[in-house]
C-alpha cells in the first residue's frame, strides 16, 4: 500500500463511526470511503434486482451480475451499476437483510478487491468493520468504537425520525442487536478490534469529544 495512507475506523453499528469519519476526511482534507454503504448497495441490488426473493438469495445469478458490475469514484462518493445511491440503502429493510449478504464468501471477496482498488493513490479514512483487521491491517492509524446497544439504538431512532421513518425504537434496537451478532460471528473478516487499534467507548461522548479523542492521536 505504498501510495495509499489510510485510517481506519471499525467498530459496532450506529456508533458514529460515518459522522466522525467525515469529519476526520473534511478535517485532514483526505477522501472519505464509507464501506458499510457499499455492501448496503448491493444488498439494495440484491433486493431490487430480484435477486433476493421471500428470504431466498439466488447466488448464482447474484455472484454473476457482480462480476459484470464495479464500484467507481463518482465524485468523492461511490457509484455502482451507473448509480449513485443515497437514501434508498439507509432503510430498515436494507439493514435487515445487509448483514446475511456481507457474509457471503463470494460478496466480501468482490468488495475487498473494490476497497482496495478504490483506494489506490489516495490518502483516506475508511470506516467499517474489517478495516484495520482485514483490509488495510498495515493502516498507520487504527480506531475501534463501541457503545451500549441502546444507547446505539436511540442515536439512530432520532436520526430516522428526522428523515420521517416511523420503524420504532425497539425494532431499531432489535435490527443493532441482530446484526452485531451476525458481523461478530461470521466465518470471513468478522467484526473484532485489530490489536493495535485504539478502543474509544462513544456512549458518554458526544460526537465533538471522540472527535477531539481521533485528532490528539493523530501525529
Ligand atoms: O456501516 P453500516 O452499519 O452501514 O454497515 C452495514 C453492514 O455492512 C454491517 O452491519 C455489516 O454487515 C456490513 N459491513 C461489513 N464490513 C464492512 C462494513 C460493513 O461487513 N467493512
Amino acid at each position: 500500500m505504498s501510495n495509499i495512507r489510510v485510517i481506519a475506523i471499525d467498530g459496532y453499528a450506529a456508533t458514529g463511526k460515518s459522522t466522525l469519519a467525515k469529519k476526520l476526511a473534511s478535517e485532514l482534507n483526505y477522501r472519505y470511503m464509507d464501506t458499510g454503504s457499499m455492501f448496503r448497495v448491493l444488498t439494495y441490488q440484491a433486493m431490487t434486482q430480484g435477486f433476493l426473493k421471500d428470504d431466498r438469495l439466488d447466488n448464482t445469478a447474484f455472484e454473476a451480475f457482480l462480476s459484470k458490475n464495479h464500484f467507481y469514484w463518482e465524485g468523492s462518493t461511490l457509484g455502482f451499476n451507473q448509480q449513485v445511491l443515497r437514501n434508498e440503502i439507509r432503510t430498515y429493510e436494507v439493514s435487515t437483510n445487509v448483514s446475511k449478504i456481507a457474509a457471503l464468501p463470494y460478496v466480501r471477496k468482490f468488495a475487498l478487491k473494490s476497497q482496495r482498488d478504490l483506494a489506490q493513490g489516495h490518502s483516506i479514512v475508511m470506516d467499517g468493520r474489517d478495516i484495520g483487521t482485514v483490509v488495510f491491517p498495515e493502516a498507520k492509524y487504527k480506531f475501534f468504537l463501541d457503545a451500549s446497544p441502546e444507547v446505539r439504538a436511540q442515536r439512530r431512532w432520532e436520526e430516522m425520525q428526522q428523515q420521517g421513518s416511523t420503524v420504532s425504537l425497539e425494532a431499531i434496537l432489535e435490527n443493532i442487536r441482530a446484526r452485531d451478532k451476525e458481523d461478530s460471528e461470521r466465518a470471513i473478516a468478522p467484526l473484532r478490534k485489530a490489536d493495535d487499534a485504539l478502543l474509544i467507548d462513544t456512549s458518554n461522548q458526544n460526537i465533538e469529544e471522540v472527535f477531539q479523542t481521533l485528532l490528539s492521536h493523530l501525529v
